[in-house]
Parts: structure tokens; sequence; C-alpha cells
């Protein structure tokens, strides 16, 4: 991801009287487009994984209003290599996950309160992270309000896709903007309908978006959250095995 993306204003959006105006962190080159930062408001610690976190998701880049005084978490993965699925002999890509907590000061630093690398990112988010949770939500309670967005970092779409909107034609690779994430993410023009297109469309492809072998007729979603059509040999593999990009 580029450290400085196109950016587009979020019309009528103002800063919150007492709220910080900040720039979400982007993720540094070379590192994993699965990285992400959210708020950190209450810990769960009966669920598991992001879900024992609850908080807000920030885009990268972003610019954004938040009240001083909120954490943020933030896991920065690195490719550590490549692993093969002993029933599939597929490849997938191993990822190690740099965890930090960094609280918002009221002249918009981010001081880290916390950071640990995690080997393995399917891992990273154990007891371990919410003991320390609990303890900086303890001497820094958590404001606990959604952002407010002031202007959008362009999210590049990975695949072809149809504009979520009135004009439904298509948009290539690179050349739009993601919406949401994982199974409900939709793709729009950028920054809006009426660009005229960077890049060339591609012709729809026929084969997995998985394995590139012959058949597509399973819907799946990969590691990345990225929605798909598989063969039935990869729809069969969980998803965090699976990868679109
Ligand atoms: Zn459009
Ligand atoms: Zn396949």
């Amino acid at each position: 991801m580029s450290q400085h993306p196109a950016r587009r204003k979020v019309p009528g959006a103002v800063v919150p009287d007492g709220w910080v105006r900040l720039t979400v962190p982007p993720v540094p080159d070379g590192m994993r487009p699965t990285s992400w930062r959210r708020t950190l408001d209450a810990v769960h610690p009966g669920k598991a994984g992001v879900d024992a976190l609850p908080g807000h998701w920030l885009n990268p880049g972003d610019d954004i209003a938040l009240p001083d005084g909120t954490l943020l978490l933030a896991a920065d993965k690195t490719g550590t290599g490549t692993a093969v699925n002993a029933r599939t002999r597929r490849r997938y890509t191993t990822e190690d996950a740099h965890l930090t907590i960094a609280l918002l000061a009221p002249d918009a630093t981010l001081t880290p309160l916390w950071a640990r690398r995690y080997t393995h990112a399917a891992s990273a988010l154990g007891r371990e992270v919410t003991n320390k949770a609990v303890a900086l939500l303890a001497a820094h309670p958590a404001p606990g309000e959604a952002p407010v967005i002031l202007a959008e970092a362009q999210r590049p779409n990975r695949r072809a896709a149809a504009c979520r909107w009135a004009c439904g034609t298509d948009i290539a690779p690179g050349d739009g903007h993601l919406i949401g994430s994982g199974r409900n993410a939709e793709v729009e023009h950028w920054p809006d309908c009426t660009a005229p297109a960077n890049l060339p469309v591609p012709r729809p492809r026929a084969t997995c978006d998985n394995c590139e072998g012959h058949g597509r007729g399973h819907e799946a979603t990969d590691s990345n959250g990225i929605p798909g059509r598989v063969c039935a040999r990869c729809a069969r593999e969980p998803s965090y095995l699976l990868s679109f990009a």
C-alpha cells in the first residue's frame, strides 16, 4: 500500500468539539494487506480472536476524528514464508503479527503503550493481549465513540467487479475503491462514477480464484475476507488456506 494514498473528502464531515483529527497510520511498505487497525473500546474475555476486543475498524490512511484518550489496537503483518497444506498439498502464505496498543493524545500524537511480535498471526489475539487490554483500559477508560471519517483513502479493489452504484459498469482491479470488508465488500468508482477508467477491464475469468484450476462453481471467502468463486476441491478448504488476491 502506498504511503501517500489518494484521498477524497467526506462531504459535510467535521471534527466534533473537543475531538482530535488524525490520520490512521498507513500499513508500512512490505507489510501484508491483511494488516489492520481498530479502536480498543472494551474486553469480552469469553469471546475468541478480535471479537474479544470490541472496537471500531479503522481504514489505514483515512483522515478521521476521535476523542483523545482513545486506545488504538494495530496488527502489522509480514509474510514469513509459505507452508503446504498436508491434505491438499497447496501452498499458502504464513504471517507473523506485530501488535501495538497506542493512546491518542490531545495533540493527535499516538503514544505506544505496549507492543509485541507474534510469530503466528493466527494465534496473536490470545489471553496475553486481552489481559493487557484490561489493564490499559482500567488506566485509560475508553470514550468508546465511533470515529468520524473526514477523508477516505482509496482502498483499491484487487479483483474486477461491477460498481455498486446505479452505473453498474465493471471496474478493473486497482482502479476502484473497496467499501466494507469480507463477504459484504463492494466496489465503487474512484473518486466517483464520472471518473474515466485508468485501467482496462479484463475479461471475466473462467478458472478457480484460488488455484487457477478448472471450475468455479462454489462460493468461498479467502483468508483476507475477499469473496470469490472456487473449484470443488478448493471449496473443501478452510477459508484461512484460501488466497484470491
Ligand atoms: Zn460507478
Ligand atoms: Zn481451486
